[in-house]
């Protein structure tokens, strides 16, 4: 049994207050190994962000939780060297039982995610508050994520054929009975770098997609609901043309890719959003990037040749999510 804060980490509760008023949303955002750690924390630190390290139940079983613990410690010690201590959460993305989540509380995350939004209503809200149970009644209260409605796209072990918008007339009762400390919404975000099909979407004149505008009218609803109560948006990757591009020249072949406009997440992050969770981004640039070298120096071998330029563009990357979308820069 581990404390988070053994780890130096912290949960979302003040750094959801301060955002709320603020205006701005945290990052989380999605880790699996060393190199993603490091670009999160070197940009981080250099933007002087508060960030959310996500793990899936994927990442879980890729990188095991024991040592993503300890990659969580060792960014909080990473970012003290690199010379200024930013909040580090450690995040559970999409638990789907009690037992994930209680597991990862008692590893030593600081926050986690039961997502019950594939359940009928009421099961959704007894499974979410018995998770909230137990993770408020710990020595250092673990904050926890609830969803009501469902996203589509595909994301790790996340599936979903259709999305059906999160209804607001439910919030008040949802947030209510499971005491949950922060809601994922669906507004028309999506897992996946590929979220929309092209017959939902318009296109501009060079034939690139575009997609439908997100649902803010639900957003304003939900806020005059619960004034105040922190939001999450999920599947909020830009998917950046230039990184398909980029891919699909060498030699990838990534068809109908299409995201969520900055713009759009730079408007959402002002209102009662907190938390903007962003994953393929990062996994464009990285392939992007080592497609790059494979092809441009066929004779390299060496790991480090082909993950450290991937890590250099994926820190770049974030360093913009921060100051230019979320807003988050500054706020460490
Ligand atoms: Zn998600």
């Amino acid at each position: 049994m581990t404390s988070y804060k053994d780890l130096g980490l912290v949960n979302t509760k003040d750094l959801f207050k301060k955002a709320m008023s603020g205006k701005y949303a945290l990052p989380a955002y999605n880790f699996n190994n060393m190199e993603q750690m490091q670009a999160i924390i070197q940009a981080c630190v250099e933007t002087k962000s508060p960030v959310i390290l996500q793990v899936s139940a994927g990442a879980r079983k890729y990188a095991n939780q024991n040592i993503l613990k300890n990659m969580a410690r060792g960014a909080v010690e990473y970012a003290h060297e690199l010379g200024y201590d930013i909040p580090i959460v450690l995040h559970l993305d999409h638990g789907d039982s009690f037992e994930i989540c209680k597991d990862c509380i008692e590893t030593g995350f600081s926050s986690v995610m039961i997502d019950g939004s594939h359940f009928p209503y009421d099961e959704n809200v007894a499974l979410t508050k018995k998770v909230c149970e137990f993770a408020h009644s710990q020595k250092d209260y673990v904050t926890v994520e609830g969803e009501l409605g469902v996203l589509a796209g595909v994301e790790d072990d996340v599936s979903a054929e259709h999305s059906h918008y999160t209804q607001p007339s439910e919030v008040i009762d949802f947030v209510g009975k499971t005491k949950v400390d922060s809601l994922a919404i669906s507004i028309g975000t999506s897992h996946g770098r590929a979220k929309f099909k092209p017959e939902q979407c318009t296109r501009n004149a060079d034939g690139i997609l575009i997609p439908p505008p997100l649902r803010f009218d639900i957003l304003e609803e939900v806020e005059k609901q619960i004034p105040g109560f922190p939001i999450v948006l999920h599947g909020s990757s830009s998917v950046p043309i230039e990184y398909v591009h980029m891919i699909e020249k060498y030699g990838g072949k990534l068809t109908d890719s299409v995201g969520i406009p900055e713009e759009q997440l730079r408007k959402a992050a002002k209102s009662a959003v907190c938390k903007i969770n962003i994953d393929s981004d990062g996994r464009l640039a990285m392939t992007a990037l080592i497609r790059k070298v494979f092809i441009e120096k066929p004779d390299e071998f060496d790991p480090r040749k082909y993950l450290g330029p991937a890590r250099d563009e994926l820190k770049k990357l974030y360093a913009h999510k921060n100051q230019n979308v979320l807003g988050s820069a500054g706020q460490a």
